[in-house]
């Protein structure tokens, strides 16, 4: 499997093989940053059981609110090209390359699901830039 040679852009750490509301992904155990393919993404926004507080919403909505701006853009694991900075509904980032998949801190795949979540505009509007 060549997925088993993936590694963090960040760590550079062998990414183990694990699942997201049971979407394969792939985890870095270094930074618990998540590689999601486009089609996992798909999944996991679209996925309905998880229901959420108000208060977890908040929470995930704070905990990205920081600017990760300074950083410079991670290379796609699939192709190997700048990933695109995207500004999500202003307040979260994300490494995305579009078709490929996405590189995601464990928070930002809770704030992504919280958004989706809130309407289906929202929803398809995500999908649409992520490119599933
Ligand atoms: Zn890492
Ligand atoms: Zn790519």
């Amino acid at each position: 499997m060549s997925d088993s040679s993936l590694v963090c852009p960040r760590c550079r750490l062998s990414l183990d093989p694990d699942s997201y509301e049971g979407a394969p992904v792939h985890r870095c155990a270094g930074c618990w940053g998540y590689w999601v393919s486009a089609s996992s993404l798909g999944t996991i926004l679209t996925a309905q059981e998880e229901v959420f507080s108000k208060a977890e919403r908040q929470q995930a909505m704070d905990r990205v609110a920081e600017d990760p701006s300074s950083e410079e853009p991670l290379a796609c694991l699939a192709c190997g090209r700048s990933m695109i900075k995207r500004v999500v509904l202003g307040s979260v980032l994300v490494d995305a390359c579009p078709g490929h998949g996405a590189w995601l801190d464990t928070g930002e795949i809770k704030s992504l699901q919280v958004l989706a979540e809130i309407d289906d505009a929202v929803r398809r509007w995500l999908l649409e830039k992520m490119g599933c």
